[in-house]
């Protein structure tokens, strides 16, 4: 039953994933310990993607979890849930990742409130347990289950952060853009766009990003890069592609839409 489960979750085939540094040699003596990670960056720079690449790499089902300020541990951990018959216990996603020894990966996990977060304790120390208190179950980990997290530093309040008690429970990875040259040759790759528009894309990216904490949270991610690739890829004139993926997601404030359109003529 549970192979039948952990197939359901395998990564089937290999997902592009370009080092950046020595980040898949670190994960892979963490997850020989299954020591649990925290891996921190901007958004859209490829920490998702690294943990699919991981998880084909080492053989291992994955259970992703977008986090979010709703969720309840019953959504981690599971729920009992009416039917015709009665009551039915329902495993929730890191339960089920616990059982099969999937890598289970909570996305942005600081979006969670504190008492969800707590949930994922006894998982990530020597107990490597997980108390299903309405089951009166206590799952032991499978020996193959290891818990990763992703978590962007720049969106942190002091009323949003987790706290030491989860933090000092991971060994911890940074993850930032991917510098010029490796960022252009990925956005080349993912886009289907030839080497020189994807550079100008990048450079772009670069103008913006020295905006961030000048009028933007946030600078263009990787991802939007791709994005305006795959626009200009599908025959979409470059101004509008860039319009579309780079500047109106961005920001809603008319000065610093102007600024980027701005960044965008400079290029194309
Ligand atoms: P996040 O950091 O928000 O989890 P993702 O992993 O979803 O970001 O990355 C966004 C996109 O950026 C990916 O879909 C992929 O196209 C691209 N990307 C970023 N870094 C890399 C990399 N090192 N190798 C391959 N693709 C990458």
């Amino acid at each position: 039953m549970s192979e039948k489960i952990a197939e359901q979750y395998k990564v089937k085939t290999e997902p592009f994933y370009r080092p950046v540094s020595n980040e898949v040699e670190l994960y892979q003596a963490a997850y020989a310990r299954r020591m649990p990670v925290m891996l921190k960056g901007p958004t859209g720079c490829g920490k998702s993607r690294f943990v699919e690449y991981m998880a084909w790499k080492l053989g291992r089902p994955l259970i992703t979890v977008a986090c979010n300020e709703d969720m309840t541990a019953s959504d981690l951990v599971g729920r009992f849930l009416l039917d015709k018959d009665g009551t039915k216990w329902q495993d929730g996603p890191l339960t089920t990742a616990a059982r099969i020894g999937a890598i289970c990966y909570l996305d942005e996990v600081v979006e969670a409130r504190q008492d969800t977060t707590v949930v994922i304790h006894p998982l990530t120390d020597h107990r490597r347990s997980l108390p299903l208190d309405k089951k009166g179950e206590l799952v032991e980990a499978h020996k193959d289950f290891q818990l990763v997290i992703s978590y962007n530093p720049g969106y942190q309040s002091l009323m949003k952060d987790l706290k030491q008690s989860t933090k000092q429970r991971f060994g911890a990875m940074n993850f930032d853009y991917p510098d010029a040259v490796l960022e252009a040759e990925i956005v080349a790759k993912e886009a289907g766009v030839d080497a020189d528009i994807a550079k100008k894309l990048v450079q772009i990216a670069h103008r913006a990003r020295n905006l961030k904490g000048h009028g933007l949270d946030e600078g263009i991610s990787t991802r939007l890069l791709v994005y305006a690739g795959q626009m200009i890829a599908e025959g979409v004139e470059p101004l509008a592609a860039c319009q579309m993926t780079l500047v109106t997601p961005l920001t809603d404030d008319p000065d610093m839409r102007e600024t980027l359109e701005a960044a965008v003529h400079t290029f194309f």
